[in-house]
């Protein structure tokens, strides 16, 4: 029996933990029989989520099969629903158990909803491509005349509730327009609420102007000091009885740690957020052989004490690198294990059709760009940068599993 690296997770961060163990037992010569790397994943697709919040998402899936079957990896498709670190065996849902040597935890983060009432049932999400799916067949079916039938509300204006807030006055005229019914402006209303006095001001003082321009530009409305109630078909009710009709409500009120996180034994350290705290390898500290990379994991980003956002930018290289580590862990080559860091953090937030606006450090600072040509950069993300070498290349998706920090995003040009 070959020994195995299990990696649960077939996101940003398990796909490239995968190839980065794939790269680095490839770079010793080990060869399969005598190591497995096998993946977990619910479905056949690697998710490229942070898409979600667009109308089209055929783009957003990506055959999982076409990048790991040329580097050699399995994969299983299933949800892990039990770890027993002592045994080394994690079970899925269909009772199937899966042993393994090396660890790697990927199983991301689930939008966060508050125990507001009918949320649950009324309230749609752009967190999931399942989610966003769902989302794009009601507006699909939208058409019944009534109050609030062209009216959409946000809840949440952090960076998924703004993204998906200025997608929506066109979304409603393309579903408008399906139904028959004239792109009438006056018709549409959307309607970005939130907590905080002034949504979008989270993205600190330098983007702000951009943001309210973008709000104007998009028909997005937005309040802050808003506090939703309760949720039904027909709309929202806010704290103070007020009613705000709409068809369509939508929440992006935030992430927590995939649930996978919280079936470790309760003595690890994790954050407010329920991630696992890991050391600089992306180890488990107090569970040898075991990893996690992504949004189920807060690693250390610099000496400053910046730790891992929940972010792709982040996941793609804990990936790598945990994936790296994990295999250099497994062959006895501690030496060779690369430690992560992650000291430039850039955001990158999208604002339809007026653009987007791209900040520079932890405090979000600098204001790099804004407009069309932030926009030219997030597409360039969004739709190349961020996605695995095409065409089963095995050299080029061993290549670019290398476990380095990938360079800040070039503002104009190329890539
Ligand atoms: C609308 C939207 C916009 C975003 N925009 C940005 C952005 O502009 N920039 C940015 O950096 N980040 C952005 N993010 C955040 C980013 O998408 C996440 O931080 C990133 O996807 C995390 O990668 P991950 O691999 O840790 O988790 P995920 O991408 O969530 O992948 C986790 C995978 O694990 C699988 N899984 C879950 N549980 C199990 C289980 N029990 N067993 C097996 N498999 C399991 C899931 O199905 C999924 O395939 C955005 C998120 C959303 C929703």
């Amino acid at each position: 029996m070959p020994q195995r690296i299990l990696v649960i997770g077939g996101g940003f961060a398990g796909l490239w933990a995968a190839a980065g163990a794939a790269r680095a037992l490839d770079a010793a010569d080990v060869p399969p029989e005598q190591v497995e790397i096998a993946l977990v994943n619910p479905d056949p697709f690697h998710a490229i989520r942070v898409r979600c919040y667009e109308a089209a998402l055929d783009p957003a899936r990506v055959p999982l099969d076409a990048v790991l079957g040329p580097i050699g990896v399995r994969r299983i498709e299933g949800m892990a629903s039990a770890i027993d670190t002592g045994r080394r065996a994690v079970t899925l849902r269909d009772r199937t158990v899966l042993a393994y040597d090396r660890l790697i935890l990927a199983a991301g983060s689930q939008l966060w909803r508050p125990p507001v009432p009918g949320l649950a049932e009324h309230g749609f999400d752009v967190d999931t491509l399942v989610g966003a799916a769902r989302l794009a067949a009601h507006m699909d079916a939208l058409g019944e005349p009534g109050e609030g039938a062209w009216s959409a509300i946000v809840i949440g204006g952090g960076l998924v509730g703004i993204e998906i807030a200025c997608e929506l006055r066109e979304r409603l005229g393309a579903a408008r327009a399906r139904a028959g019914l004239p792109d009438n402006a006056a018709a549409i209303r959307v309607l970005l609420l939130d907590h905080a006095a002034e949504p979008g001001a989270g993205m600190g003082a330098a983007a702000l102007p951009a943001i309210r321009a973008a709000f104007a530009a998009t028909g997005v409305t937005a309040r802050g000091g808003a506090r939703v109630a309760a949720v039904d078909e027909a709309g929202v009710m806010l704290e103070g009885g007020e009613r705000i009709a709409a068809r369509t409500v939508i929440a992006a009120t935030g992430m927590r740690a995939s649930p996978l996180a919280a079936l470790l034994p309760e003595s690890l350290a994790r954050d407010r957020l329920g991630r696992l705290k890991v050391d600089g390898f992306l180890q488990v500290a107090a569970l040898p052989g075991v990893f996690a990379a992504g949004d189920i994991a807060c690693a250390a980003a610099d000496d400053l004490g910046h730790e891992t956002v929940m972010s792709c930018q982040h996941a793609r290289p804990m990936g790598r690198i945990a994936g790296h580590n994990a295999a250099c862990d497994l062959l006895g080559r501690a030496g060779d294990r690369v430690r992560f860091a992650a000291p430039d953090y850039v955001t990158i937030l999208d604002l339809g059709s007026w653009g987007a606006v791209h900040t520079g450090g932890w405090d979000r600072a600098a204001l790099v760009a804004s407009g069309a040509e932030a926009k030219a950069v997030k597409q360039r993300i969004n739709a190349q940068r961020i996605y695995p070498p095409p065409g089963g290349d095995r050299a080029a998706i061993l290549e670019a599993a290398a476990p380095v920090i990938q360079a800040a995003p070039a503002t104009r040009g190329t890539r």
